[in-house]
């Protein structure tokens, strides 16, 4: 207790500070090898129009094997990047897996928009749009193919320049979806300044929504608010059929979720496409 108030008198670190610190120093100087190493890839989620289970897009989630093959979760490490200046280039990484993850669905017959998650951050920088064009121009990839996802918390932060930008993805094709909808402190005052195409309930509510009925009714909210707004609607953390039942009965226009398919790699999504598509004949 001593040393712990000489320490704090003096603004030294507590050991257990400075042992954190270091995780997080020795973290970011593995994430910036693991960037250029292949350590880092991609898994798709599906999203389907919840009226018949067709597949209508899915999303990028980044993952991350590092050199002794563990996983290292994306709530780990994306923050860190956010904070430490690497989250262009991994936002721009996965961007790019997309588009190649585009090509190759092509390909097999699959033509749907994959998603990437943006940070906010990223996405209030001045020439974001046009790197993000560029990229998809490289890439050769349509605009409309892939769409970008922002949480709502981290779009109210850059409002001043997201309205702007948010206009200028829309008039280019690109489809923004606000992530986690619901989650932070906003006001809904916002919604009328920007153009956004899809609104994302989080999945609190979701996971929720059957026990309370505030939870549901802010579910329903949500949907006549998008729909008032000329939005698509989708749910996200949908785990069983009974949530998919009761989402569809209030007009949710799509979902995503482990009950309708996990996160997984490219390979495995023309397997699970094939099965899915046995589902709704
Ligand atoms: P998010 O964008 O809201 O993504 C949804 C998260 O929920 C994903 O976690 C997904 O695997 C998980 N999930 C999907 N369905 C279910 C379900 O039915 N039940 C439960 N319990 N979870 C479900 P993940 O992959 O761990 O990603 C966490 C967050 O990390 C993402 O939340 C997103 O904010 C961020 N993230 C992921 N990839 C990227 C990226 O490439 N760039 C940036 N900037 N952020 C990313
Ligand atoms: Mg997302
Ligand atoms: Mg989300
Ligand atoms: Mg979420």
């Amino acid at each position: 207790e001593q040393t712990k108030h000489r320490n704090m008198e003096f603004g030294l670190f507590e050991a257990s500070e400075l042992a954190e610190i270091q995780d997080r120093y020795e973290l970011m100087k593995k994430l910036r090898v693991a960037l250029n190493n292949e350590e880092i890839f991609i898994h798709l989620q599906p999203k389907v129009r919840l009226q018949d289970r067709q597949l209508v897009g899915f999303e990028a989630l980044v993952r991350w094997r590092d050199a002794n093959d563990r996983m290292i979760p994306p709530d780990h490490f994306v923050p860190l990047a956010e904070t430490s200046g690497l989250i262009d280039k991994l936002d721009e990484y996965v961007a790019v897996r997309a588009c190649e993850a585009v090509k190759h669905l092509r390909q097999a017959g699959i033509e749907v928009p994959i998603s990437v998650n943006i940070a906010g951050s990223e996405f209030s920088r001045a020439d974001f749009v046009t790197r993000f064009c560029e990229c998809l121009q490289q890439q050769q990839v349509a605009t409309h193919s892939i769409e970008i996802e922002v949480t709502e918390t981290q779009l109210i932060e850059v409002l001043r320049s997201a309205a702007d930008y948010l206009d200028k993805l829309s008039a280019l094709g690109i489809r923004v979806s606000i992530d986690d909808f619901g989650a932070g402190y906003s006001s809904l005052s916002y919604l009328s300044l920007i153009k956004a195409a899809e609104l994302k309930i989080d999945r609190q509510f979701i996971m929720r929504m059957e026990q309370t009925d505030q939870d549901k009714q802010i579910v329903q909210m949500i949907i006549n608010l998008g729909h008032l707004l000329n939005m698509s609607v989708i749910a996200e953390g949908i785990e069983t059929e009974s949530q998919y039942q009761m989402l569809l009965q209030m007009g949710c226009d799509a979902g995503q979720g482990y009950h309708i398919a996990r996160p997984m790699l490219l390979e495995d999504v023309l397997t699970w496409s094939e099965s899915n598509q046995e589902i709704n004949i």
